[in-house]
């Protein structure tokens, strides 16, 4: 995070006073540092190298064109789920050889458009789902490479909601079931079996169910290799944790060397999709603070940010720093700080001890680069956050903020 610093009093993102970008671009506002993108681009990339590998960014994780071209651009693939990141993904650059997809519902228009696109595989979920994408590769007279995403039945010991690899989750195909898949696929005429692929989960912060997932898998594979079937990709997901409070997660070259040491006698390429650690600590949110509000029992300090911008605390009560943007001087106050949503919900931090802020000042939420405006919505009417990009002492607008137009340029008044 040492590219968003305070110097004196004041939070700079790299040369740039956050408050001047904000003053100019207004608020909500998401602001990414580019050297702390490509700090961790280069820490996963360099070891990454350790193994013969192929980098696909998880482009759910953020999905901005801007930081999509850069990562493209530094030769990574895309992991996507939906036809609507295929899109981005080739619009920023992709080279769609370098393209997994992942996810449990993907629709035969959506199948079409990747083979169309002729991506690296299909990372399927279900027999069903490989049936669909034999038959669609049939009529346009393709083949479609696959690999099946296998469910490990390991717990990630993280929040639930983003627990993927239990037996219990919808994710993958049951590991005891899985040869039998492999077998099945393998009939079938459009289809070309090139992969085995396992993601458990996301902001993992220890290292073992990492390495007790890739030993199920590794016997697996092996099992499906001795079969006759030319695994040429093993896809480990993404899923590497980050710090936002005081979390210690494993650095990248400790998990990519153990992986190095389980698969021992691999011959195939191995996939990683990062998502979060890649953007996560790359942003802030940046919201202006409307009132202090005291009611008796509780100081609130409410932003023009909400729930809709940043729903992260709201849906897995995850924790973000928040600082003023201005430190100043003055007795420190324990606060809620809060949006302007009508929901209880609608938080970004509770009971927090901060510098006082004044009305008009701005706040800074950390870490909120992976899973902040990917996930943000119009609720409330509220349109969505403008991003930006600081490189050095220069910034770019990257996401224009969204206009009252916008967000009912699709509807239509009827009069039945
Ligand atoms: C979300 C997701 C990722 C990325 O997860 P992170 O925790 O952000 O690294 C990778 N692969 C799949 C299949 C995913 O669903």
């Amino acid at each position: 995070m040492n590219d968003f610093i305070f110097k004196e009093n004041e939070l700079y993102c790299e040369d740039v006073p956050v408050r001047k970008i904000a003053s100019e671009v207004g608020t909500p506002l998401y602001l990414y540092s580019l050297a702390t993108l490509k700090r961790h681009f280069n820490v996963f990339d360099e070891s990454s190298k350790a193994l013969n590998s192929i980098v696909c960014y998880s482009v759910k994780a953020n999905s901005n064109i801007s930081l999509l071209h850069f990562l493209f651009k530094m030769g990574w693939g895309a992991d996507i789920v939906s036809g609507g990141e295929l899109f981005r993904a080739i619009k920023a650059g992709v080279d769609t050889r370098k393209v997994v997809y992942s996810g449990v519902g993907k629709t035969e228009s959506e199948i079409e458009f990747a083979l169309e696109a002729d991506i690296l595989m299909f990372n399927a979920e279900s027999l069903s789902e490989v049936f669909l994408i034999d038959r669609t590769a049939g009529r346009l007279n393709k083949k479609a490479r696959i690999s099946f995403r296998v469910n490990p039945d390991v717990d990630p010991k993280t929040h639930p909601y983003i627990s993927t690899g239990l037996k219990k989750n919808k994710f993958g195909i049951n590991i005891k079931q899985a040869v039998q898949a492999y077998e099945t696929a393998a009939k079938l005429p459009n289809i070309d079996i090139v992969g085995l692929d396992c993601h458990i989960g996301s902001q993992l912060t220890e290292i073992s169910p990492f390495n007790d997932a890739l030993k199920i898998i590794k016997e697996l594979l092996f099992k499906i290799i001795a079969k006759g079937m030319d695994i040429k990709y093993l896809d480990l997901g993404g899923g590497l944790g980050i710090t936002y409070e005081n979390e210690m997660p494993p650095h990248p070259s400790t998990y990519i060397n153990s992986v190095k040491k389980i698969l021992e006698g691999y011959k195939g390429q191995v996939i990683f999709e990062p998502g979060r650690l890649i953007v996560g600590n790359s942003g802030i949110l940046v919201a202006k603070v409307v009132y202090n509000k005291n009611t008796g029992s509780k100081n609130f300090i409410i932003t023009d940010g909400g729930m809709n911008d940043l729903i992260r605390p709201a849906l897995y009560e995850a924790y973000h720093e928040i600082v003023p943007v201005l430190k100043r001087e003055g007795p420190r106050l324990k606060v809620d700080i809060v949006g302007p949503i009508c929901e209880s919900a609608d938080f970004f931090g509770k009971d927090r001890v901060l510098n006082p802020v004044e009305e008009g000042d701005f706040i800074a939420v950390f870490s909120a680069g992976a899973y902040g405006f990917s996930m943000s919505s119009n609720y409330n009417s509220r349109p969505r956050a403008a991003e930006a990009l600081v490189d050095k002492d220069k910034f770019y607008i990257i996401r224009k903020r969204e206009t009252y137009e916008d967000l009912i340029d699709k509807e239509i008044i009827v009069n039945p």
